[in-house]
């Protein structure tokens, strides 16, 4: 492997959706010291996939890095605050659980919460996890307020994220872009042709006039992958035998609701829908598999399950669940939907969006690039999906609905060997392992572990020796302080208020 290191002065991006306008954004952030130059290629008549509007925790780590605080977001792009996702119907109808950005319990020594919560259950203390994340309370109870950055113990701690309007986010990533800098390109490419060595030359436009050539090609163009697939024709790696949704329906509609503090996602008898809350507008969408339910009765499905008046007609999305074989191929790397495609469940992509583009600044210390970084690059976004795409398969493979042959399937099926490990060690001994590279950590696992009646058989040795009346009395203590901070935090509403008023006043 040649460690020799290959300069680069121009990069081109392709694409102008959340993908390419995020790496936009950020390359030119980390280059503006730098002669490098990036260009940005997009084409407005094709447009952009325009969904994309529930994120996690580490969007707001991406924009603070550019020098955005939260409230410039917040009113930039219609913003509501996001404690975690509800999950409805997915153990049966009527069943419902948050996986929250926060953490369960308080514990002592090394010994996770999940050991106290069982040890609790021996003891006829029989409260749901749930109630001991002061994330799911206040996520249940549309409370909001910025996480206390000093907490005093494990049971204060939570993390948030946003709902946004994708092409208003798109636009602020566009505005920092471009301050920096970036050229913006509006045009139709029309040809990609090769060098001898099979990489990128150059970009040709449908006007037969334009061209760009560059260095380091960024693939942007989404589920279009204009150099990583079709030109370059890097394999793609399908993973619909475990994850059988690869269609989409969408419709935005009219609310007049003050936004909840959740994303929903509701399972259906073909698959699930979810409901992102916006200031203006809720986002919908029915994620289906086309084996089970054809696009007319999707799409009818989805409009007699939504919240208000459509603002426009259902929009429809093809995709197969699966990655990128390498998201680095010779000078262009894939970044966005260009290199994969999981599906919306947890809201996934714009944070894989994220990492990439981390790695890429990591790797450009300087302007240069060798094989052994490349080989870096494709063997983390791999382990990145990879982990993720469990997590995924996690929610359906212990869902408990028999409506229908889609759910009986999922629960039957046999996961991915990473995956059975973590499932067979957690419900043995109520163990959770990290991989390297997973974005979701154990307190996420112990979410859908418990929200899908997937519990530990045994629990931690050094618990068998306690105090009981003590240790009950603890656990109703952690509970009872969650309930009555919850009483004082305000509503969501009063934190949308304050932002407006703050942002105002600017
Ligand atoms: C149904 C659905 C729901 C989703 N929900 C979520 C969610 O809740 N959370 C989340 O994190 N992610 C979600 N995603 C994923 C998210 O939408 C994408 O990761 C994100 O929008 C990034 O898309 P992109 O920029 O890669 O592609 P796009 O937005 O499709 O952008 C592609 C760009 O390439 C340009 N282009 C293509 N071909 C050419 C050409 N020949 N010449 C010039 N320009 C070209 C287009 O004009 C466009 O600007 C969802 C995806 C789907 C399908």
């Amino acid at each position: 492997m040649t460690t020799e290191k290959r300069a680069i002065q121009h990069i081109a991006i392709v694409g102008g959706g959340t993908a390419g306008w995020m790496t936009a954004a950020a390359l030119s952030h980390h280059f503006k010291q730098s002669s490098v130059s990036i260009s940005l290629v997009e084409s407005s008549q094709l447009g952009t996939v325009g969904v994309g509007e529930a994120t996690i925790p580490t969007l707001r780590r991406f924009y603070a890095k550019l020098g955005l605080t939260d409230l410039d977001v917040v009113a930039a792009a219609d913003a509501t605050c996001k404690l975690g996702i509800e999950f409805q119907d997915w153990r049966g109808k009527g069943s419902s659980f948050i996986h929250p950005f926060g953490l369960f319990g308080d514990k002592q020594q090394d010994i996770g919460f999940q050991h106290f919560w069982s040890k609790g259950q021996e003891l006829g203390e029989n409260a749901d996890i749930s109630q001991y994340s002061l994330g799911v309370s206040l996520a249940k109870n549309n409370k909001f307020t910025p996480p206390n950055p000093k907490p005093k113990s494990r049971l204060e701690i939570f993390d948030w994220a946003l709902h946004f309007d994708a092409v208003k986010f798109a636009a602020l990533m566009k505005k920092v872009a471009t301050q920096n800098g970036v050229t913006h390109i509006d045009g139709k490419i029309s040809e990609v042709t090769l060098c001898a060595d099979g990489s990128i030359d150059s970009l040709k436009f449908e006007d037969n006039i334009t061209s760009v050539n560059a260095d380091l090609y960024i693939d942007c163009s989404g589920f279009h992958g204009l150099l990583i697939d079709k030109a370059l024709n890097t394999p793609y790696i399908d993973w619909t035998q475990w994850l059988l949704c690869d269609r989409a329906v969408s419709v935005q509609t009219h609310v007049d609701e003050s936004p909840i503090t959740r994303t929903i996602a509701k399972a259906k008898q073909a698959g699930w829908q979810w409901r992102i809350p916006l200031q203006t507008r809720q986002g919908n969408g029915y994620v289906y598999s086309s084996q089970f339910i054809d696009k007319a009765d999707a799409t009818e499905s989805l409009l007699n399950d939504v919240k208000g008046s459509p603002l426009h007609d259902p929009r429809h999305f093809s995709f197969t669940p699966g990655r990128r074989e390498v998201a680095w191929n010779k000078n262009c790397v894939a970044v966005g939907l260009s290199a994969g495609f999981i599906e919306p469940l947890e809201s996934t992509s714009i944070a894989l969006i994220e990492t990439a583009i981390d790695h890429l600044v990591q790797t450009f210390r300087q302007p240069a690039y060798s094989a052994a970084d490349v080989q870096r690059f494709n063997e983390v976004t791999r382990d990145e999906y990879e982990r993720v795409r469990d997590f995924i398969i996690l929610h359906y493979k212990l869902n408990g609905r028999d409506d229908s042959e889609l759910w009986c399937y999922c629960r039957d099926m046999p996961v991915p060997d990473t995956l059975q490990a973590k499932m067979d060690e957690y419900q043995r001994e109520g163990k959770l392992t990290r991989y390297p590279w997973e974005i979701f950590g154990e307190d996420s696992w112990i979410a859908v572990y418990h929200g899908l009646e997937f519990y530990p058989k045994g629990y931690d040795k050094r618990l068998a020796r306690v105090d009981e009346a003590m240790f009950v009395d603890q656990l109703k203590a952690m509970r009872t302080w969650i309930a009555n901070v919850t009483e004082q935090v305000p509503p969501h509403e009063a934190f949308l208020r304050y932002a407006k008023q703050a942002q105002a006043a600017k």
